[in-house]
């Protein structure tokens, strides 16, 4: 299976000196769908940072597509990350100008893809999520598991090499929440890549494969 993202020894100390992560070591491979999982304060968010190329590693590499991540200059890094990775947060992000569409293709903005298209991908996003009925609802008309559907199309639109969903269901009640664990299975049934950082040790068990993380190490997989 081909290696689409993975931190070897990575450390992240932030300023003042918190060792937020020490010697972190993971591989994720197409087509896998895995929890990280962890207590508030273990390091998930540092690592979802680091994972997403939002922030830089204090030591240790970080590879997307096998090309080193952490060596690249800001410009080139953003355009990696726009390209290969897809986010998905507790808050959906979602503008409250736009409609579902218009957020959708925001995904887009920096793929260099015309216009017309942009808006072509977006709908067929938004069908793949369920939610071909709601192009045209801006978020405030939208349920919160629809508001967040919209928000993994946005994700999924520009076909990553990988997902990466903070606390996606954080934010729903139980059932909502399932519903969009359901999706985020079906997605990676389909061949999406989906790595889903949760502190909800039951949204963890329902997932293939389980990276615990404390005090900034991981402390097993399962699988
Ligand atoms: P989690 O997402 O699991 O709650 P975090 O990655 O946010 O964990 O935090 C891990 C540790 O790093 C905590 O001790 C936290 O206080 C610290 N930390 C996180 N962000 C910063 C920062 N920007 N500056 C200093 N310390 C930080």
């Amino acid at each position: 299976m081909t290696e689409v993202l993975s931190l070897e020894h990575v450390s992240k100390v932030y300023p003042g000196g918190v060792r937020a992560l020490d010697d972190v070591s993971l591989s994720v491979h197409t087509g896998e769908l895995l929890a990280i999982v962890g207590p508030s304060g273990s390091g998930k968010s540092t690592l979802l940072h680091l994972m997403g190329t939002l922030d830089r590693p204090s030591s240790g590499v970080v590879r997307i597509d096998g090309r080193v991540a952490s060596a690249l200059p800001d410009r080139r890094l953003s355009a990696l990350r726009a390209r290969r990775i897809g986010f998905v947060f507790q808050q959906f992000h979602l503008a409250e100008g736009l409609s579902a569409v218009e957020n959708v293709a925001t995904g887009l903005l920096y793929a260099g893809i015309p216009r017309r298209r942009r808006k072509s991908l977006a709908t067929a996003a938004l069908e793949r999520v369920g939610l071909a009925h709601r192009t045209g609802h801006r978020p405030h008309e939208l349920s919160g598991g629809e508001r967040q559907r919209v928000a993994i199309a946005r994700a999924l639109v520009n076909d990553p090499a990988i997902v990466l969903a903070d606390e996606p269901t954080g934010s729903l009640d139980t059932r909502t929440g399932h519903a969009v664990l359901d999706l985020l299975r079906a997605l990676n049934a389909s061949g999406t890549t989906v790595a889903v950082i949760t502190h909800d040790l039951q949204i963890a068990a329902a997932l293939p494969r389980r990276v615990s993380v404390l005090d900034g190490r991981i402390q097993g997989v399962s699988v």
